[in-house]
């Protein structure tokens, strides 16, 4: 057989290999190091009782012949469906009907899979630094065309650059499609509503696509920080929007996320000559490979819309705000350039003059015992700098703070 030949031009991230390689040495010739692991970027809370409750209810259900449930909607349950769309989107003033609303079982497969519906010849913006899923899925689905220099023939990076306080830089060319991430993944810097104005502006203009991954919108506590695309005007005719219950409840290992596709997008989208329409294509797109969430993970989700749903998310939220709150005092009381961990679980520091992201690395795991991830994982406008979460415990997050203020 014929196999994809972009697989062969995907540049390989030996990031969290690389992490785990130099973590399992220095261990092997530390064994006593107490090493603290701060570059976690998965959550360590339990599912909120909720969830938990509502997920016995459903299993039950499915003991039953009269509830069980076989194949589901694959656009999701209506009682999901309908709780996203009243409590994210009417609750915020933003009109999103729930069968916009597409339940999937992660933001990860909907950002790569929405690349089934880009033809070829698309000029495609991904912001740098940034979560590489953008990039390596155009990459495998051949729409980020040849290797050229450090990127690819049909990619436009947006910079991400410290002068800018982290903020994508609004391009002087065309772009027919657009990845944002807010608040953003490594930087935890978050786009206020002139930025997303900005972006809306420029995608009306250019008649192009955004494609806008807020997975860490829960964290938003600051005012002024637009929690969806769709609070911009203009939006609901150039935006999808991606957002996770992974990061927002806990359910990294149950899954479950949507997507917002409107069916008002006026996009230019043609396949040569015919015009067609997004929504149709996510419809189509998702009932012909996917199946569908499992019911009782949607039930879990459902649940997390009641008072004590929400409650019980903003506490476990608050731990991990609080955590990142932590780690940037230290670094910041250290005189160190820090960003984020204010709307978001991640904190960025600039590195000290003269290290490289990995040479602060070995630096913080050899003087603190403590991992962190080097930037330049997520881009290489993100060399020079290091993000740390807020995810670990708060028991081993003060621990790392009183070894840095020691330090
Ligand atoms: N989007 C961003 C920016 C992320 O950082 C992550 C996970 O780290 C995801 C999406 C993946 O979310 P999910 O667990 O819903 O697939």
């Amino acid at each position: 057989m014929i196999i994809n030949s972009n697989f062969g031009n995907v540049r390989e991230s030996y990031l969290f290999v690389e992490i785990a390689r130099r973590v399992n040495e220095y261990r092997a010739a530390n064994p006593s190091a107490d090493i603290i692991r701060l570059g976690i970027g998965d959550v360590t809370q339990p599912l909120p009782a909720v969830a938990i409750k509502a997920l016995h209810e459903a299993v039950d259900e499915m003991s039953r012949a009269e509830t069980f449930r076989g194949y589901g909607p694959e656009q999701g349950y209506d009682f999901l469906r309908e709780a996203i769309a009243e409590h994210e989107y009417r609750a915020r003033g933003c009109d999103i009907e729930p069968d916009e609303i597409f339940i999937s079982d992660g933001a990860k497969s909907d950002t790569a899979n929405f690349t089934d519906l880009f033809g070829k010849g698309n000029t495609i913006g991904i912001p740098n630094p940034v979560y590489p899923v953008y990039l390596d899925s155009n990459v495998l689905a051949g729409h980020a065309g040849n290797p050229s220099g450090d990127g690819y023939e049909n990619i436009r990076y947006i910079n991400c650059l410290e002068e800018n306080g982290f903020k994508p830089e609004i391009p002087d060319a065309h772009l027919d499609i657009i990845y944002l991430c807010s608040p953003n993944n490594p930087s935890g810097v978050a786009l206020s509503k002139d930025d997303l104005r900005n972006w809306v502006d420029y995608a009306l203009e250019n008649r192009a696509l955004i494609l806008y991954d807020a997975a860490y919108e829960r964290f938003i506590r600051e005012d002024g920080i637009p929690h969806s695309i769709y609070e911009i005007p203009g939006a609901r005719k150039v935006a999808i929007e991606f957002r996770s219950f992974s990061k927002t409840a806990g359910f990294t290992g149950l899954r479950c996320a949507y997507t917002v596709v409107p069916k008002t997008l006026e996009v230019e989208t043609h396949n040569g000559g015919k015009p067609l329409d997004l929504h149709s294509m996510w419809l189509r797109r998702q009932t012909t490979k996917f199946n569908g969430v499992a019911y009782i993970v949607q039930r879990a989700a459902a649940a997390l819309y009641t008072p004590e749903g929400q409650e019980q998310i903003t506490r476990i939220i608050d731990i991990y705000l609080n955590n990142a709150k932590t780690i940037r005092s230290v670094f910041e009381a250290k005189g160190y350039r820090v960003w984020g961990g204010v709307n978001s679980p991640y904190v960025w520091l600039k590195v000290p003059k003269g290290m490289t992201s990995w040479e602060f690395f070995d630096y913080l795991l050899d003087h603190y015992h403590i991992v962190g991830t080097p930037g330049s994982g997520f881009g290489s406008m993100g060399e020079g700098y290091f993000r740390l979460t807020g995810f670990g415990s708060t028991e081993k997050t003060l621990e790392a703070a009183e070894r840095l203020k020691r330090g």
